[in-house]
């Protein structure tokens, strides 16, 4: 789960890393009061979940209250990269002497938590990679053992930070950056521009978080952040539903019964020369409820132009799943083609249930090298 400026901030703020005071609006008359309680200069700050938002137009100084009225006026409605702007951050304007690039991120090739720093900041980092590697210093830290303040040391030193004031305040910026990412369970935490004032005090002036899924429900608080609006309609509908699913971008729409069934059913679709455009996976239980919960997903990707359904029945039975497709189909208007291929436990009955209700849009295959290429054939 990706978090927005403001929210990777507050967190940030949780463990101590310096931001600059701020406050959120939606409308531009909220910016402007926002900008008359901070006071002085502000930055009018489009939230969205992306990056490059300065160059988009989506950020923008004001030097008074009637200005920052103005700024949110422009900024809100933009389209930065497929993400309307609808919230902004109005932070207290800093004056800015050095741009630095500080991040702490979970690389999985070695398994452990990487750090990156470099005083070639407020750029594309990518960019500055590409042009000298060994201007970014870079930092693994062994999970067990834990941060280590010597690490601390050799990162500014390898980063060319010479000036003992920062050295001291980046050092320390350092270790509560650990402390923040496995607090949060965090994958990626990005400051992007860390900077120094001309009065050398050093603070995070952007923020980019992502949380691990899979220990957000140690976090019911970080959790809460989520912004469903940000999401389009079908993966709402899956959170809502409890439905797992995943965004792809092909237009096939798959559906299996537990996740090893569903990753081949996409592998399968690829190797027959179609592309999958989502895919969901039913679980265990496979109740005719949660077919008709699934296809409510699937179906509503506009991209969806044929279904292939691949259950391969355990515990979840063949007669209850080709009930639930027959429901759904009631229930729903769907109308890409539904291949169905079915095995396992009841397959037979199930097989006979779908043969007799003789739908016109379901299209029954009995493997699932079959069912793929008929599903990539029929979304063709
Ligand atoms: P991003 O473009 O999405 O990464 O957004 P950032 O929050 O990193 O802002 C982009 C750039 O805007 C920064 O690198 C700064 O150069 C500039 N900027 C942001 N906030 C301020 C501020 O308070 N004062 C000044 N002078 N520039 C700012
Ligand atoms: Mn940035």
């Amino acid at each position: 789960m990706d978090l927005y400026e403001h929210q990777g901030k507050e967190l940030f703020g949780r463990f101590g890393i310096p931001t600059s005071e701020g406050r959120l609006a939606t409308m531009p008359q909220e910016a402007r009061a926002a900008a008359e309680e901070l006071g002085g200069e502000v930055v009018v700050k489009a939230q969205v979940l992306t990056g490059g938002r300065g160059k988009a137009g989506g950020i923008k100084l004001a030097g008074s209250p009637p200005a920052a009225e103005e700024r949110a006026r422009e900024i809100l409605g933009l389209d930065i990269r497929g993400h309307v702007v609808r919230k902004l951050w109005i932070e207290r304007a800093s004056d800015i002497a050095k741009e630095y690039y500080l991040s702490l991120t979970f690389d999985r090739g070695e398994k452990r938590p990487l750090y990156m720093l470099t005083t070639e900041g407020g750029v594309d980092i990518e960019e500055v990679a590409e042009r000298d590697r060994d201007a970014i210093a870079r930092l693994h830290v062994d999970p067990l053992e834990g941060f280590q303040p010597y690490q601390g040391r050799r990162l500014i030193y390898g980063a060319g930070i010479a000036d003992p004031g920062e050295q001291k305040q980046v050092l320390d910026i350092i270790g509560k950056l650990y402390a923040c990412f496995i607090g949060a369970d965090a994958m990626l935490c990005e400051i992007n521009p860390l900077i120094v004032t001309p009065g050398g005090e050093v603070r995070a002036l952007d923020s980019k978080f992502t949380i691990d899924d899979s220990a957000l429900f140690r976090h019911p608080d970080i959790a809460e952040m989520r912004d469903l609006s940000a999401y389009p309609e079908e993966e709402r509908k899956a959170r809502e539903k409890g439905v797992t699913y995943v965004k792809l971008d092909g237009e096939v729409g798959v559906l299996g019964n537990g996740a090893g069934l569903t990753m081949s059913s996409v592998d399968m679709v690829s190797f027959v020369g179609g592309r999958a455009a989502n895919f969901c996976d039913l679980g265990g239980g496979g109740s005719a409820q949660g077919v008709i919960d699934a296809l409510e997903v699937i179906t509503a990707d506009p991209q969806v132009r044929s279904i292939m359904f691949n259950i391969f029945g355990g515990i979840t039975r063949g007669d209850e799943v080709a009930r639930g497709i027959l429901q759904a189909l009631e229930e729903l208007t769907i109308e890409q083609p539904i291949v169905v291929r079915l095995d396992g436990t009841n397959a037979d009955e199930g097989r006979q249930i779908l043969h007799e209700a003789d739908a016109a849009n379901l299209y029954p295959e009995a493997t699932m090298l079959d069912a793929a290429k008929r599903a990539v054939e029929l979304a063709a």
